[in-house]
């Protein structure tokens, strides 16, 4: 959340023109290609995977769900990098806030806030900070259970698979989903710890909440005087140091990179798809195609984005599973033959957080 992402769509170059038949694009796109490579030669813009021999193996025998399954079977110790927004916590309940249509908004109408996103601004908050905990009431994770897809990622590592989970959320669903903080990267940051914005003081879920929920602003025991900000990153903030240093080390080795539930377009964690090798599968689990290399790049050569239909002799790499998370986690553990169990421990980890809460009230 470090740059605002409501004017992207509308810069995006990709749009297609709706008017040019498949037939003529093809042949735009097979013109299009010589003089890409021809420009990309004479300015050096050649992407090296272009060269790279290795690259023009086909990586997935097909380019499906059963592709990357097969994959996942054939590489033995396969390294996987999960990605995840909003859209792996929609069915727990978890509105999607940064959309304005959520409704979120409407209840921030007395707050007469410049505009919306101006609630998830630094500047902003350090002037009020009350409509970001009025909001944070309605978001703390209480009573919310993770998702399917949650467990999934959560099988993923206990398999042994997983390199490394990036999640946009600030949900503290993966955490409560019982994966390890050292398998987590929470690139916006989280709720689950905070601290006093004067003296840095540290403070806890618990005692951050039990302020939200009674409708006080924290304010911090140690000086009594600075407001305590849970530790989600508001624009203006920079990431957490921990992202930018695992990114560099994990993308590199990563062998299969699952895109679950995110559009794609808050930088700089979409651009992070990029970073995987140029033959290292991709696989997109959402409700529609997002993040594909616009034409500019395309024109240029330029590794940028995620290319689904390739029309490249080597096959291409990406794959989309159009649909909600929850369904696409379960079709991908049922054919990797773990179908029974993800079922199973969802069941019983929902059990466990439901008796957790009856306990609780
Ligand atoms: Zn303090």
């Amino acid at each position: 959340m470090s740059e605002r992402d409501d004017t992207e769509k509308e810069e995006k170059p990709n749009e297609e023109t709706p008017n040019i038949s498949s037939e003529q694009e093809e042949v735009e796109d097979c013109d299009m290609e010589k003089i890409r490579k021809y420009l990309a030669q004479k300015l050096r813009l050649l992407d090296s995977s272009d060269c790279d021999e290795q690259s023009h193996q086909k990586v997935l025998r097909e380019l499906s769900v059963d592709g990357i399954v097969n994959y996942i079977k054939e590489n033995e110790n396969c390294k996987i990098i999960t990605m995840a927004g909003a859209g792996i916590s929609t069915s727990a309940g978890i509105p999607d806030f940064r959309s304005p249509s959520s409704g979120l908004y409407h209840n921030l109408a007395k707050y007469n806030l410049p505009h919306p996103q101006a609630i998830f601004e630094l500047d902003y908050f350090m002037e009020n900070p009350e409509p970001f905990f009025m909001l944070a009431k309605e978001l703390l994770p209480e009573g919310f259970k993770p998702t399917p897809s949650h467990y999934f990622i959560r099988l993923l590592w206990r398999k042994g698979l997983l390199l490394r989970h990036y999640t946009q959320n600030i949900d503290t669903l993966e955490r409560m989903a019982g994966l390890p903080p050292d398998i987590l990267v929470e690139a916006h940051g989280t709720f689950h710890t905070g601290r006093c914005l004067k003296c840095r003081a540290p403070y806890t879920l618990p005692w951050m909440k039990e302020k939200i929920i009674e409708g006080v602003i924290p304010k911090c025991e140690e000086c009594n005087e600075g407001v305590v900000k849970p530790d989600v990153v508001l624009f203006g903030e920079m990431l957490p140091e921990r992202f930018h240093y695992l990114t560099d080390r994990d993308f590199a080795q990563a062998d299969l990179l699952i895109i679950m539930g995110s559009s794609l377009v808050v930088q700089p964690f979409a651009s992070l798809v990029d970073r995987v090798r140029p033959n290292c599968p991709r696989l997109l689990i959402n409700k529609e195609k997002v993040g594909m290399q616009d034409r500019l790049s395309r024109f240029l050569g330029l590794r940028q984005g995620l290319i689904f239909d390739t029309r490249s002799s080597h096959g291409g790499r990406d794959v989309a599973w159009l649909g909600d998370c929850d369904t696409g986690c379960q079709l991908l553990a049922d054919k990797l033959g773990w179908g029974d169990e993800l079922k199973d421990l969802v069941k019983k980890e929902h059990e466990r957080l439901d008796a957790e809460n009856t306990k609780k009230n």
